[in-house]
C-alpha cells in the first residue's frame, strides 16, 4: 500500500519526537526529512527570537550560516511569511520584490522557494521553508506537508522552550500593528486591558498521533457530543429566535457536513491527533476566510471557525469558560454574546470590559455589565481574526470602539478623554448632595435599580432616593442550585439594612426570557419565543412553590419596616390578584404563627405587557403603585425582541408611537393618585430622561452610574418649556422628536451630557 507524502513524513517525525535527543538534534532530523520526502535540494527552519527569525536547522544551505542568519519580520521571503502568517509558493523566488539575498547561505543556487509559517496560539513563531535549484512550483499537496510538519514543530519548539510565548506575542503585536474596531455602544465607559476569550482557544500539546484509530474514534465521539450539544441548544427555549437562531441553524449545518467531518478524517489518516488533525482543517477555514470578501459567507466561515473551537475543546475535555481559570486583573472579555448568567460568573473586581460580536442596549447581559459599571461595545466584528488572547485593548464604550494593540498616539488620547471623563465623574459627585430638582421647581424622584447585596452600597455612593427596582432574580441567576429561602431572606434583610429609610421595590422573580436558570428548565414544554413565553409571573404563578417561598422570605426580611413588593410581567389585573393572593396567604400565615410582620405592605405592578394598558383604570385601584419597565415594553409595541442586536437600533424610545403610549399612562395614573415610576434603562440616558420628564413623570429608577448625569440634566432644566413642546410633537406624531428634542436642550443649556 502506498502511504501519502504527509503519513510518510509524520511517521518519521513520530520517531524524531520520541527519541531522546536535543532540541537542535531533532530539528536537524525534521529538515532532513522534509528536504528528501520534498524531494528538495533545501530545507530550512527559521524561528522567533528577540523579535528577529533566526535560522535554526537546514539541510542544504551553509551550516555555518545556522544561529548567524537573521531576519526582521517583514524582511526577504521567511519574514513576509512570518508577517502574514501567509504561505508563500514562487517557482522564481528572486522575481518576488521582497526577496533578501543573504550571501552566508550560499543559496544564489536555488530558484524555487515554497514556505509556511509556524504558528502557536495563532502567532506565528518561526517558518518552515523548502528550495530547490530548478524553477518548479510546489504543488499544494506539498504546500499541505509543509503546514502539517508546521503544526508538529510548534509543539516541539514549545515543548523544548525554544520560544518564548510572550515574547512571541510581543512581536505579533508590533508586526501587526495597531486596529480600530468600531462597534455599538451598550455600556458607557473607557477600559484599558487585555483581551481574554470567554471561550479561551485550546493550546494543542500533541499532534503526532501514536494510534490512528483511537484517534479517529476521538473525533467521532466528540463530533457526536456537539452534535448533541447543538440540537440541545436549538431545543432551549432561551436560544430560539433572532440571530441566535440563524446562528445555530449554521452550527446544525456544518456539525452534520460530511465534507468536514470527511476533511479531519484525512488529515488524521496522515497521522496527526484528533486536535490536531481539527486545527489542521481550521487552518485552510480561516485561510480562505481571509481570502473571501462577501459579508455574510465571511460569517458562515466565522461560525466554522467557531464550531472547530468547540470540538477542539470537547475532544481535549478544555470545556471550561475563562471565568474559572485564573484571571488577569485587568481582564478584557471577548465573546460572540453571554447570557447574564455567564457574566456573572467572572469576579467584577477583575473584569474591566466587554466587547462582544452580538449584543444590545436592553439584553440583560448589558443591564447586568452596566450595574457592575463594566464597560461593553456590541457588534463588533471580526473579534477571533483581529485579536488574540493577551492583546492590549482598549474599550471605548462611550464612542463605541474597540482599540486593538494601541499606537502611543490611541494611548495619548485615550488617556486624554479618560482625564476628561474623570473630571465630569467629579462634577456629578459634587451633585451628590444636592436634591434633583428642575430649574423650575419641579422635585424629580432619583432612584437606582440593583440585583445583587454589593449594589446596595451604591445608594451611598449615588445619594439615591432608594431602590426602585430590585431584580431578585440576580440571585438565581448566579446560584448553581435554586436559592433556598433562608439565602433569600439574608439578601433581602442585608439590602434592607443597607437602603435604611429610603424605600426598596423588591420584584419578585423574573425568570426565563434571555434570563434563563439552568436548575430551572420546563421540561414539558420548550418556549419558541420566550422572552414572550413562560417567563416572569406567569411562571411564578404556575409554580407556586416558588413564589410562597419568596413571599415568606421577603415578609420575614421586611419585618417592621416597609415593605414594596412589584410583580413583573402583569398582563391581565386577575394575574395581579393572584400574586396579591399568594403573598397574602404566607402573611396570614406568620400572623397565625405569631411572627413578625412588616409593619405595611405595598403591592405594585409593572407595566411591560401593552394589553395591561388597556384595562389600566381596571387595575389602579387596586395597586399602590405602577413601574412601568420600558425594556420589555418597547419590544412588545414593536414587536422587536430586545435582544437582537439586528434590530437594536431600528426602532426609537423617542418615537411618537412610544411616547403617546407613555402619555397615556402617566395621565390615568395621574387621575388615580398611583404614584407612577419608570425604571426601564430608557430612564438612564439624559436626553430619553428629559422626555419622560416632558410626558409628566417625576420617578425614576435607573442605573446607578445615570444618577449623576441625569441629576446634572435635572438641574438644568426648565421644565415647562418641554412639556409644551412635548404636547405639540405628539399631537402631529413629529417624527424627529430625538433632533428636536436635542435642539431644544441645546438651546436652553440643558446638561444632557
Ligand atoms: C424592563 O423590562 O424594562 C425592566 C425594568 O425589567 P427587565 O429589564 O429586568 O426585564
Ligand atoms: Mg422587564
Amino acid at each position: 500500500m502506498t502511504i501519502s507524502p504527509a503519513r510518510a513524513i509524520l511517521l518519521r517525525l513520530h520517531d524524531v519526537m520520541a527519541s531522546k535527543t536535543s532540541a537542535q538534534a531533532k530539528l536537524n532530523a525534521v529538515v532532513a526529512t522534509v528536504a528528501e520526502q520534498l524531494d528538495s535540494e533545501v530545507a530550512s527552519i527559521y524561528l522567533l527570537r528577540d523579535g528577529v527569525l533566526e535560522l535554526y536547522a537546514t539541510k542544504g544551505l551553509a551550516q555555518d550560516a545556522v544561529h548567524v542568519t537573521r531576519l526582521a519580520l517583514g524582511e526577504g521571503l521567511t519574514g513576509v511569511i512570518a508577517a502574514t502568517r501567509e504561505p508563500l509558493n514562487l517557482a522564481e523566488a528572486r522575481e518576488h520584490p521582497d526577496f533578501a539575498f543573504k550571501p552566508e547561505t550560499g543559496e544564489e543556487i536555488f530558484h524555487s522557494f515554497a514556505g509556511v509559517p509556524i504558528i502557536r496560539r495563532e502567532v506565528a513563531v518561526g517558518v518552515l521553508c523548502v528550495q530547490h535549484a530548478d524553477p518548479r512550483q510546489y504543488d499544494d499537496v506539498e504546500i499541505e506537508v509543509l503546514q502539517t510538519v508546521a503544526m508538529v514543530l510548534a509543539e516541539l519548539i514549545a515543548g523544548a522552550g525554544l520560544i518564548d510565548d510572550v515574547a512571541a506575542a510581543k512581536a505579533r503585536a508590533q508586526a501587526s500593528g495597531a486596529v480600530r474596531l468600531p462597534g455599538l455602544k451598550l455600556v458607557d465607559g473607557l477600559a484599558r486591558g487585555t483581551a481574554v476569550f470567554h471561550q479561551p482557544r485550546v493550546v494543542i500539546e500533541h499532534t503526532v498521533a501514536d494510534d490512528t484509530e483511537a484517534e479517529r474514534a476521538r473525533v467521532y465521539g466528540a463530533f457526536a457530543r456537539m452534535r448533541e450539544q447543538i440540537d440541545h441548544m436549538m431545543n432551549q427555549a432561551e436560544f430560539a429566535g433572532g440571530d441566535t437562531a440563524e446562528v445555530l441553524e449554521t452550527y446544525k449545518m456544518f456539525a452534520y457536513d460530511e465534507g468536514w467531518s470527511r476533511r479531519i478524517n484525512e488529515a488524521i489518516d496522515t497521522g496527526l491527533t484528533a486536535e490536531a488533525a481539527i486545527e489542521r482543517v481550521q487552518q485552510r477555514t480561516r485561510a480562505r476566510m481571509r481570502s473571501i470578501a462577501d459579508p455574510y459567507l465571511r460569517e458562515r466561515l466565522t461560525d466554522l471557525d467557531d464550531l472547530s473551537n468547540r470540538l477542539i475543546r470537547i475532544v481535549s475535555g478544555q470545556l471550561g469558560s475563562a471565568a474559572r481559570s485564573g484571571l488577569r486583573g485587568d481582564t478584557i472579555l471577548l465573546a460572540r454574546n453571554l447570557g447574564p448568567a455567564e457574566l456573572l460568573e467572572y469576579d467584577r473586581r477583575v473584569l474591566r470590559g466587554v466587547v462582544l460580536e452580538e449584543g444590545s442596549l436592553t439584553a440583560h447581559v448589558t443591564i447586568v455589565a452596566r450595574a457592575m459599571g463594566v464597560p461593553v461595545v456590541g457588534r463588533v466584528r471580526d473579534l477571533r481574526t483581529t485579536i488574540a488572547d493577551g492583546d492590549e485593548l482598549l474599550v471605548d464604550g462611550s464612542a463605541g470602539a474597540v482599540l486593538v494593540r494601541p499606537s502611543p498616539a490611541m494611548l495619548a488620547s485615550f488617556a486624554a478623554t479618560s482625564a476628561l471623563k474623570a473630571k465630569r465623574q467629579a462634577e456629578y459627585a459634587k451633585l451628590r448632595d444636592l436634591p434633583a430638582v428642575t430649574a423650575d421647581g419641579t422635585r424629580i424622584t432619583l432612584m437606582m435599580n440593583a440585583g445583587l447585596q454589593g449594589d446596595a452600597a451604591a445608594l451611598d455612593a449615588t445619594n439615591a432616593d432608594g431602590i426602585g427596582l430590585f431584580r431578585t432574580e440576580f440571585q438565581f441567576l448566579v446560584s448553581a442550585t435554586l436559592p433556598r429561602r433562608e439565602r433569600q431572606t439574608a439578601l433581602y434583610r442585608a439590602v434592607l439594612d443597607a437602603a435604611g429609610t429610603r424605600p426598596v421595590v423588591f420584584r419578585t422573580v423574573d425568570i426565563g426570557g434571555d434570563k434563563a436558570v439552568p436548575y430551572m428548565r420546563e421540561r414539558d414544554h420548550e418556549d419558541e419565543n420566550p422572552a414572550m413565553g413562560w417567563r416572569a409571573l406567569r411562571l411564578a404563578l404556575g409554580r407556586a412553590g416558588l413564589m410562597k417561598v419568596q413571599a415568606r422570605a421577603l415578609l420575614e426580611a421586611g419585618a417592621g419596616k416597609t415593605l414594596s413588593i412589584m410583580f413583573p410581567m402583569v398582563s391581565e389585573p386577575w394575574e395581579f390578584d393572584a400574586a396579591k393572593a399568594l403573598v397574602e396567604e404566607q402573611r396570614d400565615w406568620l400572623v397565625r404563627s405569631g411572627r413578625p410582620l412588616p409593619a405595611q405592605v405595598r403591592y405594585g405592578a409593572m407595566l411591560e405587557v401593552p394589553a395591561l394598558a388597556e384595562v389600566l383604570d381596571v387595575l389602579l385601584p387596586r395597586i399602590d403603585f405602577l413601574s412601568i419597565g420600558t425594556n420589555d415594553l418597547t419590544q412588545f409595541l414593536f414587536a422587536a425582541d430586545r435582544a437582537n442586536p439586528v434590530l437594536a437600533d431600528r426602532y426609537d424610545w423617542l418615537s411618537p408611537a412610544i411616547l403617546r403610549f407613555l402619555r397615556r399612562v402617566v395621565v390615568l395614573c395621574d387621575a388615580h393618585a398611583t404614584p407612577l415610576t419608570v425604571c426601564g434603562e430608557m430612564g438612564g440616558r439624559p436626553l430619553e430622561a428629559l422626555a419622560l420628564m416632558g410626558l409628566g413623570v417625576e420617578r425614576l429608577s435607573i442605573t446607578p452610574a445615570a444618577i449623576g448625569p441625569i441629576k446634572a440634566m435635572v438641574r438644568s432644566v426648565d421644565v415647562a418649556a418641554v412639556r409644551t413642546a412635548m404636547t405639540r410633537w405628539l399631537a402631529v406624531g413629529n417624527p424627529a422628536i430625538r433632533a428636536d428634542l436635542a435642539a431644544l436642550a441645546g438651546q436652553a443649556n440643558v446638561a444632557i451630557g
